[in-house]
């Protein structure tokens, strides 16, 4: 409960915290800097993971800022955030300059996320910390960090800041000599976060003398500690790390050595905590490879889940692997409570598809869609990703998958490759001279490819965006 008392309504607690010799960590997820973002169920899970490993095994005290929840916004902002029925939520944004390497795209560059002046004001009520744990989801957000530590900084000096997060784990050398941190953790943080308390403050504030804790698997971990933000209605959930497959695109595996999934009742029990303590709606499940091994992991959560009836919503924003989906698993996911149904595709191309891990075919694709229509599903309501801006993809490949997904009955949504280090298609865009080794991270967001390295123009991404949107006439 001291936790949610450190929330972001409250000031109390902070003056609270002050008179009292307890000690405090800062855990903050930074804005987002880009073109354009949305609040696609986004959660910093990562951090939420290690704060209830800390709240376990520490009596720190924990405040947390989240500067991407929309649903903090100061009244004074005059900006309403268009939140949809579903749990996704527009941003509001402030538009800062655009950084030199992007001079000559003809948009504009924003801050995402909670106004800089709400926090500024946030933090000047607050004591300093003993650290502060800073995340980032998106490599290419890393000025949202540097904002954030510089603030950090001005409020508070020299506490120790702790860098965590896709960012630091795909980019660790950018990470240490730009993001501004202390140190910079990567991987997952699970079984480094003490040591690090511990090296930074000494055992005082642990609850035990006795050898740090060991997490040799995702369900020795603690739930995360959802109870610290400000929006619980809306969570994010992994019920399993990590993916099997390869694809040359993808960052997966160098985010997670090994796949691994939780148990089935440890998932359908922590669903029915936060439900029933925290009044959650809806819940964006974030596997990279929800439906692998389906009838011992999938099947069972969602039988249990439908026995259970608490009328929640279920997302799959990142994508299901077509091939898995059966009759079965079908009527199942409609019996459960998902919602919006999201496929990956990624191509209709054969060749490319095989070219880039061949996890799906446009065959696989076809029975998927039958079989979710029998199991009550409206195709129009199921959205099929596809890729566009692979290295050496033709417009005309973008194009006929889009009409291949329309003449299913489905919405293709185009998906903006983005070149992530460490992955075959990266290495392929070093080794043709288009990328460096240590380029600017900036590069790989998700929507420079045409003014950078693709044989896309902007005009033929306009096109292909209206392709995509047009209404099938057949
Ligand atoms: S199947 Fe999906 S998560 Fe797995 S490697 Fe391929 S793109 Fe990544």
């Amino acid at each position: 409960m001291a936790e949610r008392l450190c929330g972001f309504e409250s000031h109390l607690p902070h003056h609270f915290l002050s008179m009292s010799s307890r000690k405090y960590l800062l855990l903050l997820n930074p804005w987002a800097y880009d073109f354009t973002a949305y609040d696609f169920w986004l959660r910093p899970l990562g951090l939420l993971y290690l704060a209830a490993i800390i709240r376990q095994y520490t009596n720190y005290e924990l405040d947390f800022i989240d500067c991407l929840d929309s649903s903090q916004i100061d009244a004074s902002c005059h900006f309403c955030p268009k939140h949809r029925p579903d749990g996704r939520s527009s941003f509001f944004k402030e538009e800062v300059s655009k950084p030199e390497i992007f001079h000559h795209i003809p948009r504009k560059f924003s801050r995402y996320g909670l106004p800089y002046t709400q926090i500024e004001s946030r933090l000047e009520k607050i004591a300093p910390p003993e650290a502060v744990l800073i995340t980032c989801t998106l490599t290419y957000w890393y000025p949202g960090v540097q904002a954030a530590v510089e603030l950090v900084r001005k409020k508070f000096g020299h506490v120790p800041i702790i860098l965590g997060g896709v960012y630091a784990t795909l980019c660790p050398d950018h990470a240490r000599s730009q993001s501004g941190a202390d140190l910079v953790l990567t991987g997952p943080g699970e079984n480094q976060i003490l040591r690090i308390l511990q090296e930074i403050d000494g055992r005082d504030q642990f609850k035990s003398t006795d050898e740090l804790p060991a997490f040799p698997d995702f369900d020795s971990l603690p739930w995360p500690a959802y109870e610290l933000s400000h929006n619980t209605s809306v969570l994010a959930l992994l019920t399993s790390r990590g993916c099997p497959f390869h694809c040359t695109y993808c960052a997966s595996h160098l985010l997670y050595q090994q796949f691994e999934q939780r148990q089935p009742e440890k998932v359908v029990a922590e669903v029915r905590h936060f439900w029933q303590t925290l009044g959650t709606k809806q819940i964006a499940f974030y596997d990279d490879a929800l439906l692998i091994n389906k009838d011992r992991h999938l099947l069972k959560i969602l039988e249990a889940l439908a026995g259970l009836n608490p009328g929640l919503r279920f997302h799959t924003p990142n994508g299901l692997h077509p091939r898995e989906i059966d009759p079965e698993l079908a009527r199942w996911l409609k019996i459960s409570g998902f919602e919006s149904i999201f496929l990956s595709l990624e191509t209709s191309d054969t060749t490319l598809l095989a070219e880039t891990g061949a996890k799906v075919s446009p065959e696989d694709l076809k029975w998927a869609l039958c079989h979710l229509e029998e199991a009550g599903f409206d195709r129009n309501q199921i959205s099929v990703y596809l890729l566009v801006g692979l290295p050496g993809q033709d417009r005309s490949q973008v194009v006929e998958s889009i009409r291949f997904v329309k003449s299913l009955g489905a919405r293709p949504r185009l998906a903006y490759f983005s070149p992530v280090p460490g992955t075959a298609d990266w290495r392929k865009l070093v080794e043709s001279g288009l990328l460096k080794d240590d380029s600017d991270p900036l590069l790989q967001n998700k929507l420079v490819f045409p003014y950078f390295w693709s044989r896309f123009t902007p005009e033929d991404l306009d096109d292909m965006k209206k392709e995509a949107a047009r209404k099938s006439t057949g």
